[in-house]
Parts: structure tokens; sequence; C-alpha cells
């Protein structure tokens, strides 16, 4: 017998139809018996709307009351999903992030889980019951609710799998596992078997939307192992864990790409010390989380200096910014938000030289003008213009031999494995 955590994502749980079959899954475990907590999301759509609505009443909704309204998104389908559950003839019981105890910090709109109590998980898997259980929403100390970031169901599975020792959290979203590359833009992406937490953390962390970043940070942290499949099919998917000498040894292990980044420009700020301190910490002051930055070559004693935030932020990066602006004596400072970010992540990247160098080429030949760029050990990102961001992410696909008819007819070494 295991004890299983799944996490069903917003089209996952999109219909009526969808949320039977989702119980059917659930049940068909439990059946097999295993002891089930299933984590749910928002159906379909329903957090942009409601967040839409926010934005028809208040153009800067106060962020404790954003969180309260998109706290309901799951608690409907968790209600539904447990309603379906006992039409089933099976005993099942739903609870907020709040009755389960999931403690955050008191960042609205991102907050952090500090701890998960589960107590009432626990007791409930002892009576014998399914367990449902709200993502994306848990509570501060003092009792306020906090929603996780867009996403953050997938951090509530990993964390409520660290807190009862559950044996393997899967996560079933609408595509097969974890790709190299986002299938609905390349067609010719190839589902990864087996990917290390460190990879998977550059992946989501450079956009690869299909697992939320804090989840594998906090998988990795705890050791939780993860199972990402679709929930439309019984196929396995991708398994996230700690690195071993049995996973493929690809120099590329994918391509990413992300669009919910804006670039802010500084002008004129006097080139002295201390000035990127003052501006960075007063980006961190208004809780505005910093992606890239770039400091230009200084003239005359002053320089410019770009970063990238996320959209989300922008309402706080825009008032930050303008106090900084003002502080710092800087000229002026601009925004620009058709900008996108393209990634190529991969372990071999350590050890093969010439990446960046052939990176550069593919995108110069895809006529594709380079911006910003940053590094890790094990990645490279690009800042690129957005309209051409679905051109680069193929073209890079293509260029490091990770198209899966190259793949399958090409065993050669050289084609994305290490020689
Ligand atoms: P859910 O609602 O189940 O949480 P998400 O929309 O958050 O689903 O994540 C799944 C989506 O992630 C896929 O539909 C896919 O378009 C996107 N995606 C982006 N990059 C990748 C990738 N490398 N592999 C798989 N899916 C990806
Ligand atoms: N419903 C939330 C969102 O759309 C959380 C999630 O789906 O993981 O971002
Ligand atoms: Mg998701």
């Amino acid at each position: 017998m295991a004890l299983v955590v799944q996490k069903y994502g917003g089209t996952s749980v999109g219909t009526p139809e969808r949320i039977r079959a989702v119980a059917r899954r659930i049940i068909a475990r439990k059946r097999a018996g295993d002891d089930v907590v299933a984590v749910v999301s928002a159906m379909g759509h329903v957090t942009d709307e409601l967040v839409e609505l926010a934005h028809s009443v208040s153009a800067e909704p106060p962020e404790r009351e954003m969180d309260m309204l998109l706290a309901t998104g799951e608690q409907v389908s968790i209600a539904l999903l447990a309603m379906a559950i006992h039409a089933e003839g099976h005993d099942a019981v739903s609870f907020t992030g709040q009755q389960v105890g999931i403690v955050t910090d008191p960042v609205h709109g991102k907050a952090k889980i500090q701890k998960v109590q589960a107590d009432r998980v626990r007791e409930a898997l002892a009576d014998g019951k399914i367990v449902i259980v709200a993502g994306f929403q848990g509570v501060t100390e003092d009792g306020q609710i906090t929603t996780l970031g867009r996403g953050g169901s997938d951090t509530t599975a990993v964390a409520v799998a660290a807190g009862i020792g559950a044996d393997v959290c899967e996560i079933y979203t609408d595509v097969d596992g974890v790709f190299t590359a986002d299938p609905r833009i390349v067609p010719e992406a190839r589902k990864i078997d087996v990917i290390s937490y460190e990879e998977m953390l550059e992946l989501a962390a450079s956009g690869a939307g299909v697992l939320q970043l804090r989840s594998v940070e906090f998988a990795r942290n705890h050791g939780v192992v993860i199972h990402c499949r679709s929930s439309f099919n019984d196929e396995p998917g991708t398994i996230v864990k700690e690195a071993d000498e049995t996973m493929e040894q690809a120099i590329i292990s994918g391509v990413a790409h992300d669009t919910s980044e804006a670039k802010v420009t500084i002008r004129d700020v006097p080139d002295r010390p201390g000035v990127a301190a003052t501006v960075f910490t007063k980006m961190a002051e208004a809780h505005v989380n910093v992606d890239m930055i770039i400091q230009n070559v200084s003239e005359q004693g002053l320089t410019d200096i770009s970063f990238t935030v996320p959209k989300t932020d922008l309402v706080r990066a825009r008032r930050a910014v303008g106090e900084v602006v003002q502080e710092l004596g800087a000229r002026t400072w601009a925004l620009d938000e058709s900008i996108a970010k393209v990634s190529l992540v991969g372990a071999g990247m350590k050890t093969h030289p010439g990446v960046a160098a052939k990176m550069f080429s593919v995108l110069a030949d895809a006529g594709v003008n380079i911006d910003m760029i940053s590094t890790s050990s094990i990645r490279i990102s690009c800042v690129i213009e957005a309209d051409k961001v679905e051109q680069a992410v193929r073209a890079l696909h293509s260029g490091f031999g990770l198209d899966a008819e190259m793949i399958t007819t090409e065993v050669s070494p050289g084609c994305g494995e290490e020689s």
C-alpha cells in the first residue's frame, strides 16, 4: 500500500465531465489499495476570470482582497470533486488550505509555504477517506488567506507530500510530462523520461510552466520525487528526482521560453558605489522579483541599468522605480513590455564549451537580435523581442538536435548526447 499525493491542474478539472473522470481515476487508485490525497486547481480559466473580474472593479485591487477572491476558485473545485467521488459511492472530504494548516508568510499573491500541519489529512486518511485539498492557497499565522503565485497548486501538492511523507507526488496535467520544449510551440518536442531537480529548476525558472518553480525547489529541499504526467491517459510521464548515473547525459535537456517579464531601464544613473545596491534594495523591499540585470559601461560618470521583472509585479515595480529614480537623481526610466526570454538548459554544458557560441549563431541565423544575456552553470538565457520568441524556440530546438525525428533517426553521438 502506498501513500500517494495526486495533483490535478485546471484543464484536468475544467468541466463536470472531467471532474467525474478525475474522481474515477482517484477511486481506481484507492481501490488498488493506496491512500490518496488529491490537490486540485481551480476549474479551467477560473483564476484568469477572477483576476479580470477584480480589475473590472478596481485598477489596483488590494492584495489581501485579491487573495480572498482567487482562493475561491479552488474552493469550488475541491467541493465538486468530493461530491463526484461521493456520487460514485466512495467517501471523500475536501479541505481548504487553511483547514489543512498550510501556513505561509504574509506576502499576498506569492506567499511561501512555511509549514504544513496536515493533522486533518492524516486523520481523514486513517478514517479511510479520500482527501481533497485546495491547491494554491494558504493562511498566515494570524489567519489571513494567501495565495502562492500562479501555478501554485503544484507547490501545494509537493508540500503536502512532504508534510505527510507520501511515497510519490503525481502532478497530473494536460500534456504527457516535461518535454524538451513547450509541445504547443514545438510539435517535435520529445518527452523527457527522467530529469534531475537541478535541470528542472532551471527549466521552470526559465518559463517552462508545466511545474511551478517553487514546487521543484520544495521537492529538492525535501527529497520529494515528482511524477509529472497526463490526466488523460495512463502513460508514464516524467520523473523529477536527484541526479544519478542512470540519467540520460544530454548536453542540452531543453529549451524554455518566458513572455511574462518586462524590461526596466533606468537612464543616466550616477556611476558610484552603492547605486546598484540602492536600486535593488528598493525592488526587494517592494517584493519585486528581479531576474536579469545589466549595467552598461559608464560614460562621464553616468550609466544605464536595465533589469527584468515579472509583469505581475509591474504596479509595485513602477512605484519603486519612480522613487529610486528621484532618490538617485537619474535622468529618466523606461519600460519595455514586448520582450521575451529564451533559454537553453542542460547539465552537460558544464563540461562542453561552445554552447553559448552556438546558441548565439542559431539565433543570428534565425534573424533574432539578442538584447540581454545571462548564464548559470547549466543555463544560457537571452532576452529577445517578444514577436520572435516562437521562431527562436523552434530554431534552438532543431539547432541543438532535440527534434524527435532527429533523435530517432540519428543515433550517432554528437546529436544532443555526450560523445
Ligand atoms: P495545469 O493547469 O495542469 O497546472 P499548466 O498549464 O500549468 O497546467 O502546465 C501545462 C502546460 O505547460 C502545457 O499545456 C504546456 O503548454 C506548458 N509547457 C511549457 N513548457 C513545457 C515543457 N517543457 N514541457 C511540457 N509542457 C510545457
Ligand atoms: N488556479 C491557480 C492558477 O491558475 C493555481 C494553479 O492552477 O496551480 O494559477
Ligand atoms: Mg500549472
